[in-house]
């Protein structure tokens, strides 16, 4: 640092508004995207029907933003570009926005730092205007045809910055990140057509993105489908939740849709995209149990709140709010994305099945025009529920034991039920298990079509949601091992266990210091059945020395719950009774999330008839 010694004295002195200007820029243009958003944001508050946006050298050497919004009249252009200059809000009450901007500083710092010409015709007026402004210098504005709208183009970004552009990432990082900017102004503005244009080669632009404004009763979700694709609208969930005068709206997607990185999380409050702690934290608290750590979801949530109970004016690039009252913003998110998923709980994500059905089909044939949705909620065609109900019979004659076919796959079939109960069976969601395949899956046929079940995945998730429930309820039931079991930890992990002593009993677990580093299993959950006490108490021990979870000891626990349930599943590889596989089947219907295993994965996977008809080529 060349900074003068604290000791030297030196006058004070304002600084001159160009030096005010690029200060100022510095917090509203971070980087081109920061630009672009901005002036998007600008077209979009404006009343733009169409906006165009164009890039070069990843919106560094230029950035040009047109629209056909209201204009600037010529005497105003001037003014437009002036700090603290706003038609959006007398200043009266800044709590009271309803506009994307309100803070006057954007076209000033954009000016500040690039060559900006802008270039307007108003509503009404006979023609356009531009005017130009280099690096903060002002020019006269002169006429310029074109029709009604604005257009912004900002060269050479930072160019009087040169530190700036030292912070500046890859001209396709830059870009990307733009881009992202216009998605998340898209998704709140669906009635917008937008697109954006790569221009950095001479002659044709190459369109990055292009959206046309959405008409008809849900633009939201025509909008985010056009965004996110069909694969992320089919496993969304659509989320509709209120309290105390907070409004959650969106679409959640299912844990099996999840990502390896926040990726694909859109938050809005009152419109405007947002990364807001509180949100993000709940959206990740929501499905803590239900994702793997790494594994993020993915969700669109518009909260929409009185203004008056929201400042967006916390930081000059309005993407921070602060709610005034937190605690209730968190637990409508929590809640309602919660209850969706448990409402849900049932449905994979539809995209496994497609998935499935695409691996089988013949190289080169696009899956294209599967049907998609639930399946097991579709109505089937009447010809399919016809057929369907021809393949319902015979009931398979009660032959227990195992054939080996000639392939050696070994496969169980199951005993018949009685025909009364198979016909009730026949109408729940996973149907009637027809088999164990490598003793691992169980294949059930239901009205519609077919059920793949991993075993050993549903019922992980059985045993955890059972354990959850037993916890909250009367504490998890133990059962006292004959012989205690001695588990030599090492002295870190056997301390980590037996503070945790207290805890663990509460969660059936019961352990003891036995020496050092040791720790004695004495109880165990009954309801995991006789566990080995030893890989259990490691797996536990594995557990508590990551160290607090992010989201709390609630979390902790939760996941100690999930490395137990694994213990108390029946495994792969282990044949299972016909009363058996049905009755997972029924308690997998009955229990909220039982469409994910604890990490996230489905634990089975749905073809319907028509699905099945396709690969046949039978239709
Ligand atoms: P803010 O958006 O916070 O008001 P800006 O610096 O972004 O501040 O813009 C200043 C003013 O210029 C706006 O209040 C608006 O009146 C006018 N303006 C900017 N861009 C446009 C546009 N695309 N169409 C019409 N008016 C615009
Ligand atoms: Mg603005």
């Amino acid at each position: 640092m060349n900074a003068p010694a604290p000791h030297i004295s030196r006058p004070i002195r304002r600084l001159d508004e160009s030096a005010q200007n690029r200060i100022a820029a510095g917090e509203v243009v971070e980087r081109p995207a920061s630009a672009v958003k901005e002036l998007v944001e600008n077209a979009l508050d404006a009343g733009a029907r169409r906006v165009r946006v164009e890039l070069a050298g990843g919106g560094r050497t230029l950035i040009r933003v047109s629209d056909d919004g209201h204009g600037i009249a010529r005497e105003q252009l001037a003014l437009a570009l002036e700090r603290h200059a706003t038609s959006k809000t007398d200043g009266e009450d800044l709590l009271d926005i309803r506009s994307f901007g309100f803070r006057g500083e954007a076209l000033p710092s954009i000016a500040a730092v690039s060559r900006l010409t802008l270039t307007s015709r108003a509503a009404g007026a006979d023609e356009g205007w531009a005017l130009t402004c280099d690096a903060g210098r002002l020019g006269a504005p002169r006429p310029a045809a074109r029709p009604r709208g604005t257009t912004v183009e900002a060269r050479d970004l930072f160019h009087a910055t040169p530190a700036r552009l030292k912070f500046l990432r890859t001209d396709r990082a830059e870009l990307q990140a733009a881009l992202d900017a216009v998605k998340r102004l898209a998704m709140a503005a669906p009635e917008t057509g937008i697109e954006v244009l790569d221009v950095s080669d001479p002659g044709e632009g190459r369109a990055l993105l292009r959206l046309r404004p959405e008409a008809g009763d849900d633009t939201r979700r025509a909008r985010l489908r056009a965004l996110l694709g069909k694969a992320f609208e089919d496993s969304a969930l659509e989320i509709a939740a209120e309290r105390e005068g907070l409004r959650l709206t969106g679409l959640a997607a299912l844990p099996t849709y999840s990502r390896g990185a926040a990726v694909a999380q859109f938050l809005f409050v009152n419109g405007r995209p947002v990364r807001d702690k509180l949100m993000v934290g709940a959206l990740r608290a929501a499905y803590s149990d239900l994702l793997h750590a790494g594994r993020h979801a993915a969700a669109a949530l518009f909260l929409d709140v009185d203004p008056q109970r929201v400042d967006v004016n916390v930081h000059p690039a309005k993407t921070e709010v602060r709610f005034r009252e937190p605690g209730v913003a968190r637990g409508l998110i929590v809640s309602a994305l919660k209850a969706a998923l448990a409402e849900a709980g049932h449905r994979g994500a539809t995209t496994v099945g497609d998935a499935a059905l695409a691996a089988f089909r013949p190289e080169g044939e696009a899956p294209a025009g599967l049907r998609q949705g639930w399946s097991g909620m579709d109505r089937p065609s009447l010809g399919a529920s016809a057929r369907a109900a021809a393949w319902q019979a015979p009931a398979p004659t009660p032959a227990p034991g195992f054939a080996e076919d000639a392939a050696g796959f070994a496969s169980a079939r199951v005993e018949a039920p009685e025909p009364e109960q198979e016909e009730r069976q026949a109408d729940l969601p996973l149907g009637v298990a027809r088999g164990q395949l490598h003793e691992t899956y169980i294949l059930a046929q239901t009205r519609t079509g077919m059920v793949l079940v991993d075993q050993h995945a549903a019922h992980e998730r059985l045993v955890y949601e059972r354990l959850k429930r037993a916890r909250d309820a009367t504490g998890v039931a133990r059962q006292a091992l004959l012989i205690p079991q001695i588990v030599e930890l090492g002295a870190e992990d056997a301390a980590g266990v037996l503070d945790a002593a207290e805890t663990l009993r509460d969660l059936g677990l019961v352990v003891e210091p036995f020496g050092p580093g040791a720790v004695a299993v004495r109880e165990t959950p009954a309801l995991l059945g006789d566990v080995d006490g030893e890989a259990l108490l490691r797996d536990v021990a594995d557990e508590l020395a990551d160290g607090p979870a992010p989201a709390g000891l609630g979390a902790r626990l939760d996941a100690v719950l999930s490395r137990m349930a694994c213990h108390g599943s029946v495994r792969a590889g282990r044949r299972m009774t016909g009363p058996e596989m049905n009755a997972l089947l029924r308690e997998m219907e009955a229990t909220p999330f039982s469409g994910q295993c604890n990490h996230g994965r489905p634990t089975y996977v749905e073809l319907n008839l028509s699905q099945i008809e396709r690969l046949f080529g039978r239709r």
